[in-house]
């Protein structure tokens, strides 16, 4: 059977997937079977933050696994102590818990919320507030936490203990925490799957103000933004924030999968011995490229992020057939006039440029490293879609 016929026979129908089998590639290229090739401008959603086949990533890798590939979390490990240490240098963060998963790092950042309110107020108190139109996750309590109904109709009952507030509605969230009894708040800065909605600096630093005022955690979810996407190392710092605790994923493993959830001083012993776990958390192969990723997102290749960002805006901007740009850095929404977002990229895709969408937007997350030239030639093609 053909590739594509045999994933239809025996792959569960949840992905919409494009008709198109991807083989190889090298960087911001992508060869499909048929030897077509494209630019990649959407770095396996977020995930490649360096390209495909990177080498120094290949390198960090293959030589952890030639050497220790697991040991279970029975043991320590060198790079996942090392990635560790590098996490919270680069935020202010106390202590990290390692999953294989975003929605794995939101699960940690909602124990720690209930059990530190659980500890200090009671258990009543454990509400946590989500923003309306947000995503978190697949699991049953992280789609609970998932502002978005239709993800919700036929998997009830979820996980109770969440509220929704309106995104940017400062007024909606002091309403919120007025009336339940709150544990925590967990937001996304930039709602990716929601659409590329930025949410503003002053909101994000009122609602840090209302959780100070009520000793209630600020998670920020930083799974799709994180670890250098949006031109900060992670988004919550343009707005200067100083959350109690941080989920991330996607770009840190550089396409091995690993969720990270940071915690801050004011909950960094909260979690103790047998209150959490993961078998394949911390993996050493996992952490080894991990670390190779994060020691190259530095000021300068955030500064080069922004750069490339505000050109993409600017470019977007004046094209015709674009109604709106949001976004920051390289993770980019694109609200097309004429056409559906499907539409354009449907076009694209023909034309040898991968983009993806995320609601009626069509969304952009290239690797950090896209080199300059292709962008340019990409953007070239995706103006065209959207004329
Ligand atoms: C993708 C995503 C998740 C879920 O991550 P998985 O690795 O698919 O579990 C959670 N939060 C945000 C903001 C995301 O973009």
């Amino acid at each position: 059977m053909k590739i594509q016929e045999l994933d239809k026979t025996y792959i569960a129908g949840t992905y919409g997937r494009f008709p198109v089998t991807l083989v190889s590639g090298k960087g911001s290229r992508v060869q499909d079977e048929n030897g077509k090739e494209y630019t990649d401008l959407g770095s396996g959603i977020a995930v490649t933050s360096f390209g495909i086949a990177d080498d120094a990533w290949i390198k960090a890798v293959t030589q952890q696994l030639q050497t220790l590939q697991h040991t279970s979390n029975l043991y320590y490990t060198e790079p996942c102590a090392h990635l560790a240490q590098m996490l919270c240098e680069k935020s202010g963060m106390k202590k990290v818990f390692f999953g294989n998963s975003g929605a794995e790092a939101n699960e940690c950042a909602i124990k720690v919320a209930r059990k530190y309110a659980a500890e200090k107020k009671g258990s009543e108190n454990n509400v946590i507030i989500t923003l309306k139109n947000s995503f978190h996750g697949r699991t049953l309590t992280t789609l609970a936490a998932t502002g978005q109904d239709h993800y919700h109709e036929l998997f009830q009952p979820l996980t109770p203990g969440f509220a929704h507030a309106e995104p940017n509605d400062l007024s909606d969230m002091e309403r919120l925490l007025d009336t339940l009894p709150v544990a925590g708040i967990l937001l996304e800065c930039i709602q990716g799957e929601g659409g590329v909605k930025v949410m503003d600096d002053a909101y994000l630093q009122g609602v840090e103000k209302l959780a100070r005022e009520r000793d209630v955690l600020l998670m920020i979810d930083e799974v799709q933004t994180g670890n250098g996407r949006t031109g900060d190392f992670y988004a919550y710092m343009h707005a200067g924030l100083h959350p109690d605790v941080v989920s991330t994923a996607k770009g840190l493993g550089g396409g091995l999968p690993i969720g990270a959830c940071l915690i801050g001083e004011k909950a960094q012993n909260v979690l103790g011995p047998g209150d959490h776990g993961s078998t394949f958390g911390g993996n050493p192969a996992v952490c080894a490229g991990a670390v190779s990723i994060v020691s190259r997102v530095t000021d300068e290749l955030l500064e080069q992020v922004r750069t490339k960002g505000e050109m993409i805006l600017e470019t977007l901007k004046t094209a015709p057939g674009v109604r709106e740009v949001t976004g920051r850095g390289l993770m980019i929404g694109i609200l097309p006039e004429k056409k559906s977002a499907g539409e354009v990229v449907k076009t694209c895709m023909g034309h040898g440029v991968l983009c993806l969408t995320a609601k009626d937007r069509v969304r952009l997350l290239p690797a950090l490293n896209i080199p300059e030239d292709l962008l340019k030639e990409a953007l070239q093609v995706l103006v065209k879609a959207l004329a």
